[in-house]
């Protein structure tokens, strides 16, 4: 099927260029956008023209080492993961969208046909195509070639950058799932980057009755009160153990949320959770050996999780978005045109003081909110 003009059953018709602009990584903090072929859809394949794209941790991560781990990024690299856009043109096979609908794009897509496919873990799929993940290439882009299943609509009410934090907000929804929080639970969330804001609003969809925060960044900490934080503990002016155990009155917490990657908070976190809690590990740590106190997790029956990703998410945090529109809002503190990209890149790897998520325009122009 070519992509120059399609027509969908309503008779709308979008026209579609045949190049397009791409930002891609040439090395370490260094991005340049290109000019590319559009890609061609068929099958199940729908083309979306993106409309917004977040820069995760991850991607900024990447942008100034080149790897995470064992991960390293093949140059020239596309980043780019947390997404939404318009559907312009669909391939024959086809039926769940149509030429016009507004998406989210969940970015991981599985072979739906592996041991763990099958058991609906599909983040482990040993074959799955997440955007961004190197080699895999991102959503930098104008145009995006995904499969349906993978793309969920989005009301009118919300705004393509909006729509981009349900991918972070999976991370969250996931972490809880995995760690069983409860209705009227007290949980305690480390770390007020992007994923903890969000992790809030997770927690308080799952009926979390004090969700306690901590960071020492005060705008982060004043955003988080925002969100629905209950407790606010900003660790330069407060001991952390004795704050939470003043506000639990030395039982610790349900469940501990590590989002900050910081190893002694995750050491450290074990000490927090009540007896038989559990501890949701979801930031990577700066360095892969953290030393934890296994005696004692024995003799208190502390579960330790971990979180990759998630499944089967994005209507849920669809959901929840929606009826935070207003306070989500307030977590995106820097737009750009894809144009600027690097400027965007050094804004989030340089200034962590003032920025939370900085979200990216791929088709520009007016940074269209809608
Ligand atoms: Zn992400
Ligand atoms: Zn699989």
């Amino acid at each position: 099927m070519t992509v120059n003009e399609v027509i969908d059953v309503k008779g709308k018709s979008s026209h579609i260029p045949d190049t397009m602009k791409a930002a891609y990584l040439k090395q370490v903090k260094e991005v340049e956008v290109e000019k590319i072929k559009v890609p061609s859809v068929s099958g199940k394949e729908v083309l979306v023209k993106m409309m917004a794209v977040g820069i995760c941790g991850s991607d900024t991560h990447y942008f100034n080492h080149g790897s995470i781990g064992k991960r390293m990024v093949q140059f020239p690299h596309i980043q780019g993961h947390e997404c939404a856009g318009e559907i312009v043109a669909i391939g024959e096979e086809v039926t769940r969208f149509n030429v016009g609908d507004r998406v989210a794009i969940e970015p991981g897509v599985p072979c739906n046909t592996c041991e763990w496919c099958k058991l609906g873990k599909y983040n482990l799929c040993p074959e799955v195509q997440f955007l961004s993940t190197p080699p895999v290439k991102g959503a930098f882009v104008q145009y995006l070639k995904h499969r349906e299943d993978f793309l969920f609509q989005i009301p009118d009410e919300l705004s393509y950058e909006v729509a981009t934090l349900a991918e972070p907000l999976s991370v969250g929804i996931h972490a809880f799932k995995r760690g069983s929080l409860e209705p009227g639970q007290t949980v305690f969330i480390s770390g007020m980057g992007p994923v903890g804001l969000m992790a809030i609003l997770a927690a308080k969809s799952f009926g979390a009755k004090h969700i306690i925060v901590s960071d020492l960044e005060e705008l982060r900490l004043e955003t988080a009160k925002k969100f629905g934080a209950t407790e606010i503990i900003n660790i330069i002016e407060e001991e952390l153990e004795s704050r939470l155990n003043e506000i639990t009155d030395c039982l610790g917490v349900d469940l501990v949320i590590e989002t900050s990657g910081n190893t002694n908070a995750l050491s450290s976190s074990i000490k927090y959770v009540k007896r038989g809690g559990n501890i949701v590990s979801i930031g990577f740590p700066a360095q892969d050996q953290v030393p934890l106190d296994i005696t004692y997790m024995l003799q208190n029956e502390i579960d330790l999780y971990t979180v990759y990703r998630y499944t089967n998410t994005y209507p849920l945090a669809i959901r929840i978005l929606e009826s935070s529109i207003q306070t989500v809002q307030s977590i995106i503190t820097d737009r750009y045109d894809l144009d600027d990209i690097q400027q965007a890149m050094d804004k989030v790897s340089n200034d962590r003081k003032n920025t939370l998520k900085v979200v990216v325009f791929p088709n520009n122009k007016g940074r269209v909110l809608k």
